[in-house]
């Protein structure tokens, strides 16, 4: 089944699109639990950690470098963020397409 990310990278279904190259794109949550909100999304439709693999060792260490590039970008690097993940339905995970949640403002507690 095609995600709804996938429908945001096509351009299917309108979203804020704060960076975007070949590999990947990142946008706001629609429902942000932080003052900054960002899924860094990849186009490669993995479904989550558990689904990737070797292949995809490029992909992930640029989504992270790309959560980097935007704590930059919104001035948030000194302050600091948090960068989190969710696998599977146990994990909380809602939405079945890999994406780091880049969050600042308000941190989640572990
Ligand atoms: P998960 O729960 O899978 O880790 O995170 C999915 C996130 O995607 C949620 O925080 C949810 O608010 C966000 N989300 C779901 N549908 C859309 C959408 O259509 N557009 C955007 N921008 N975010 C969405």
């Amino acid at each position: 089944m095609v995600s709804i990310f996938s429908k945001i990278i096509n351009r299917e279904i309108p979203s804020e699109i704060h960076y975007e190259d070949d590999i990947c794109i990142a946008i706001n949550d629609i429902n942000p639990k932080a003052r900054i909100h960002i899924l860094v999304i990849p186009k490669k439709p993995i479904e989550n950690i558990n689904s990737s693999d070797e292949n995809d060792k490029e992909i992930l260490g640029h989504l992270l470098l790309v959560c980097k590039k935007l704590a930059k970008k919104f001035k948030i690097s000194e302050s600091g963020y948090q960068i989190l993940t969710n696998v599977g339905e146990g994990g909380g995970q809602t939405v079945m397409h890999l994406h780091f949640h880049l969050l600042s403002g308000n941190a989640v507690t572990l």
